[in-house]
């Protein structure tokens, strides 16, 4: 076919191409119609006027392709965009290009994709003899390419009113060829797109770059995990993009062009594990859903798995192993940030938005990569505007996750403060109860030491502490000291009558007796020992004293409390009460107590229910 269109007016060519595609299929005629490149407005899609065919067998070379021409089963392209997706055959495209005018030309027949294997094309003119030709592609080195683009750029020279057919060998080393968008345009018009490319290249490097920066100083400033994540998340991105788009061959390895296809899938790997890090950590799965943890990085792994053999140089499998797995992943993701959305959480929320943008503009590149959705600069940057979009939100929803924590932590904070000054003043309390409680209990314990407990009187020995600190006082104020003591007469019969219960209520009765009956300041009641009492009395002299204890055994008596034993038929005391107003010669204690016992005994003998009183006397004082 090529033959006779080469040798054969422009007209005729049209109809020779009609009757093949009549032969063939639907519209060989379109595509066979020369593409008029003069007018140099506007870029031009040929795709529409492009023909194709099949070399499954890849053995077919330029001279073999002209000579057998119009019997090979040429095609016309589907799509817009050249595209034969996953396949091991090599394809022939053939583009016929005229100049319309008058004036030697040169335009840029563009294939917008850095991603084919092996491009060789051919420019033949009228006479069938090649007149340019190219061997280049992602797995050439770089300087293979007539323009150091990130993309193919072929320069092809028209003379007035010239056409040009130009062949191109697509094939692929690895069974994966993706979709390639062909333009032809002007130098200006390349110029032009390619400023406004790398603008917007620029703009979404810059920032991203920015945010990444950003984030690893705010990690640095705070050490909260996310922002590092995230800074793995953003370069992974970053550093996949920068290869898809060509430019890591171009700039980093321009000689290695082997390179180009493992690192590309290396960083996907990359980013996959980048973002498991990133999104178990932002949306607190770990504590939230931690199966879904495992499950995320289940399929991490089997995404890392499936990416070996990029390493090994194999492309099309791994793609084809990360298609089931890679939307598996990111509708496992959705869903998890969904159903925390719908258990109100407010990152989630975030998440959500900026996941689901990236995600659409991920479909919406590979829907354009597999040519189901046409070529258009939306489509095309689809990944970009929705990783921009994506990495935005995620910034401030790191900045809301952080406020949130910080003010998490103030609410802890003051809880804990809060519940420390609780504990301070409980504690307060206690130990001001517990002092209270130690206190009343020595309080108890000292009048325990100092009284006696059934009848409520001092005791032995706080008689014989007091004693001496009385006469001393008494001594002091020149007043006489007064000293009796009372034995309860035949109690041991009493008891035995009565029981010694009833002996101790007698007691206590007798007691009682004694608080009213003396009640002055200087009063002092002892229980000296069994039914025996002391009483230091406050008095001018023996009368008044004797008095005093005349009235209270006489009161006993009055009692009446029955004493069968008893001659008075009641219970009754006998005392003997001693008086000491010479401080010329100082009392022992013992010198009273013993007189006083001694009156007492006397008392006894006299029939008991008596009071025997007398001076001290002075011999046994000393
Ligand atoms: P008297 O003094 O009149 O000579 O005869 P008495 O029977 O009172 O003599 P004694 O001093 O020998 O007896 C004292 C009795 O007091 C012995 C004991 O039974 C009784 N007694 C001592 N202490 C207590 C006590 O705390 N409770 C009771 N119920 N009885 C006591
Ligand atoms: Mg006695
Ligand atoms: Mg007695």
């Amino acid at each position: 076919m090529r033959c006779s269109l080469a040798g054969l007016p422009v007209g005729m060519a049209k109809g020779m191409a009609f009757l093949v595609w009549l032969f063939f299929t639907s519209s060989t005629w379109q595509a066979q119609a020369g593409v008029n490149i003069a007018p140099a407005a506007d870029v031009i899609k040929p795709a529409s006027r492009t023909l194709m065919f099949e070399d499954a067998a890849g053995q077919l070379d330029i001279d073999q392709l002209l000579a057998q021409g119009d019997t090979l089963p040429w095609q016309p392209l589907q799509h817009e965009v050249a595209n034969f997706g996953f396949t091991d055959s090599t394809w022939w495209l053939w583009l016929k290009l005229e100049n319309n005018s008058a004036m030697p030309l040169r335009r840029l027949l563009t294939l917008s994709s850095s991603l084919p294997d092996y491009v060789e094309a051919y420019v033949v003119d009228e006479e069938r003899r090649i007149v340019q030709q190219w061997e280049t592609g992602s797995r050439r080195a770089f300087s293979s390419r007539p323009v150091r683009h990130h993309t193919f750029v072929l320069p092809i020279y028209f003379g007035p009113e010239e056409s040009r057919d130009v062949f191109v060998r697509l094939s692929s080393h690895d069974g994966l060829l993706l979709a390639t968008p062909l333009f032809v345009m002007d130098d200006v018009r390349f110029l032009e797109r390619t400023q406004s490319e790398l603008m917007a290249y620029s703009l979404l490097y810059g920032g991203l770059l920015a945010l990444l920066l950003y984030n690893l100083l705010t990690w640095l400033a705070t050490r909260e995990r996310g922002f590092f994540y995230s800074v793995l998340y953003l370069g992974a991105f970053l550093f996949l993009n920068f290869i898809l788009r060509g430019f890591g061959f171009q700039y980093l390895w321009p000689e290695r062009p082997h390179f180009t296809q493992p690192m590309l899938l290396l960083s996907v790997g990359l980013l996959y594990g980048a973002l498991t890090l990133f999104s178990v950590d932002y949306l607190n799965l770990r504590r939230k859903a931690p199966y879904l943890v495992k499950l995320l990085w289940i399929l991490t792994g089997l995404i890392g798995l499936g990416l070996l053999p990029a390493l090994g140089g194999h492309f099309s499998r791994p793609i084809q192993w990360l298609i089931p797995l890679g939307s598996s992943y990111a509708l496992l993701l959705l869903g998890a940030a969904g159903w925390l959305c719908l258990k109100k959480d407010r990152l989630a929320a975030i998440f959500l938005v900026a996941w689901g943008g990236f995600l659409v503009g991920i479909v919406l590149y590979f829907l354009r990569l597999g040519g189901i959705v046409p070529y258009g600069l939306g489509s095309e940057y689809a990944l970009e505007l929705g990783a921009a979009f994506s990495f935005l939100l995620l910034a401030f929803g790191l900045a809301f996750k952080i406020n949130r924590l910080k003010r998490d932590k103030q609410t802890a904070e003051r809880k804990h403060y809060e519940l420390q000054r609780r504990h301070t003043r409980e504690l307060e309390s206690k130990v001001q109860q517990r002092t209270r409680e130690l206190e009343e209990a020595n309080r108890k314990l000292s009048a325990m030491v100092r009284t006696d407990p059934l009848t409520g009187l001092l005791n032995r020995r706080q008689f014989e502490t007091l004693i001496d600190e009385e006469i001393q006082r008494r001594q002091r104020y020149g007043k006489p000291l007064l000293f009796a003591m009372m034995d309860i007469d035949e109690f041991k019969p009493y008891n035995d009558t009565y029981g010694h219960q009833a002996g101790d209520e007698v007691l206590i009765e007798v007691a009682k007796l004694l608080k009213r009956h003396f009640r002055r300041a200087g009063d002092r009641l002892f229980r000296l020992g069994g039914e025996e009492f002391g009483i230091l009395l406050e008095a001018d002299s023996l009368q008044e004293g004797s008095l005093a204890l005349e009235r209270f055994r006489h009161a006993l008596q009055q009692l009446s409390i029955p004493h069968k034993a008893s001659g008075y038929g009641v219970v009754t005391g006998s005392f003997g009460l001693i008086c000491c107003n010479d401080y010329g010669q100082m009392p022992t204690a013992m010198a009273v107590y013993r007189q006083a016992d001694q009156a007492m005994y006397e008392a006894k003998q006299n029939n008991r229910n008596r009071v025997v009183s007398r001076l001290l006397a002075s011999k046994t004082s000393a």
